[in-house]
């Protein structure tokens, strides 16, 4: 149980990269210590910020709980770009959460469902198997990411 959740730096730098690419160099990823969520895309900010033994606890209860750690962290920085996406596509719907950054907000159900939508389109070819993963989460929200 006091596993932690094995993310390497050489991995997050990939990581940001990958992040970099899809939001025009716009979008930071940062650690948060806070245990009150796992991952959430900031729109005030533009940041993706996460925290690990959240995520730990997240995967062990999840559909996904096969995949690497590196692979689960990887899944929901795609659902965290499809948020980012979302934004950008659909501006109107969000410019109440401009204000209000709170996931719990109206609109919540449309953003998930976009979010696995945005970001299963940007899933490298090589990550295919991802793909089936964000098949599974719009009905069930298990990931409440
Ligand atoms: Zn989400």
């Amino acid at each position: 149980m006091n596993r932690i959740f094995i993310i390497s730096s050489f991995f997050l730098n990939l990581i940001q990269d990958t992040i970099s690419i899809h939001t025009n160099n716009s979008c930071k990823l940062l650690e948060e210590h806070e245990h009150t969520f796992s991952m959430a895309y900031h729109l005030k900010d533009n940041v993706i910020k996460y925290n690990l033994a959240s995520l730990e606890k997240m995967k062990e209860n999840s559909p996904l709980k096969h995949l690497s750690d590196e692979e689960f962290f990887e899944v929901c920085i795609y659902h965290e770009l499809g948020h980012y996406l979302d934004y950008k596509k659909n501006q109107d719907r969000h410019s109440v959460r401009m204000e209000n950054d709170y996931p719990e907000l109206e609109f919540k159900f449309i953003g998930e469902q976009n979010a696995w939508r945005y970001g299963k389109e940007i899933i490298p070819p090589y990550r295919t198997e991802f793909s089936k993963n964000f098949e599974a989460q719009p009905q069930n929200q298990c990931l409440n990411i």
